[in-house]
């Protein structure tokens, strides 16, 4: 494997308090494969009513991943979808051309522990109706001293079943032994870890929680080394052959794209509907 690099997620407030840790986009990396963003909230306790709550606000273009490990998010959008995701569970949120949703911490809830990541469409894909799919049971099998959940994508011979539009893999991978892991990757993918819990160790590097390593593409196998009491995500996909624009919540193919995005948010375009139920505010974008 060529030089890894080693890129410190940064400190972001979600409001209300709640701070989590941005390892994409960052100055040094923008993506992996099709994955565009990824926050890792906790592990974090609050008093009851304290934990995350997000108002009502828009995505379009990308779908949002949730790999919930701690705690319990309740999920509303504009489809008319009510969900509560639990420890083990993902949420896929495919904006296409709008979608609206709210996300809080259930109200006796003390814990939360997730991974909430964008997956960027294609721009083939960039104005599809807007879905929302839950996700309770994953692949999941031992090995090494470790466990190991498909998130997303198909590895070792099994198939996540979000359904998604670019060749992308996300992995879970956590010991409370430690352990070490053989994984078979695919050369024509680039590659990225980011240690959730405790700490991993890639040939002589070590990585602390939250440091994100991105490993590029060409290699068809990397041994990682987990400390007792660590968890990792493993993300993985075809470098994305599309330029996309990034802004708030939004993702454009095009500057305009995001420009009229935020026009119709602002204007309360239909093609944003409404969260039903939803007593929070609704976001406003920044000027
Ligand atoms: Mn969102």
């Amino acid at each position: 494997m060529k030089t890894i690099e080693k890129i410190a997620a940064r400190a972001a407030d979600l409001g209300n308090g709640m701070v989590i840790r941005r390892a994409l986009p960052s100055r040094q990396r923008r993506m992996v494969g099709a994955w565009c963003f990824l926050d890792h909230a906790g592990p974090v306790e609050f008093p009851p009513g304290k934990g995350m709550s997000v108002g009502a606000h828009p995505h379009t273009a990308l779908q949002t991943f949730t790999w919930l490990i701690e705690g319990e998010v309740l999920h509303r959008d504009s489809l008319g979808n009510v969900q509560v995701i639990r420890p083990g569970q993902v949420n896929l949120m495919t904006a296409g051309r709008g979608i609206v949703h709210a996300e809080e911490s259930l109200p006796d809830e003390r814990r939360l522990h997730a991974a909430q990541l964008w997956i960027a469409l294609p721009s083939s894909m960039a104005d599809c109706e807007p879905a929302f799919d839950h996700y309770p049971e994953l692949p999941r099998w031992l090995t090494g001293g470790c466990a190991i959940t498909l998130l997303a994508g198909t590895f070792g011979g099994k198939t996540a079943p979000a359904r998604l539009h670019s060749p992308l893999v996300g992995l879970d991978v956590a010991s409370g032994q430690g352990g070490a892991v053989d994984l078979a990757l695919d050369p024509a993918f680039e590659y990225g870890i980011l240690p959730l819990e405790g700490s991993i160790r890639i040939g002589a590097t070590d990585f602390a929680i939250d440091e994100f390593a991105y490993l590029g593409s060409g290699a068809v196998a990397l041994t990682v080394e987990l400390a007792a009491d660590t968890r990792m995500l493993l993300l993985g996909g075809e470098p994305f052959g599309e330029q996309i624009v990034m802004w708030w919540n939004f993702v454009g193919h095009d500057k305009e794209a995001i420009a009229k995005a935020q026009r119709d948010w602002e204007s309360g375009d239909p093609r944003f509907g409404e969260v039903a139920g939803h007593e929070g505010k609704r976001l406003a974008a920044p000027a």
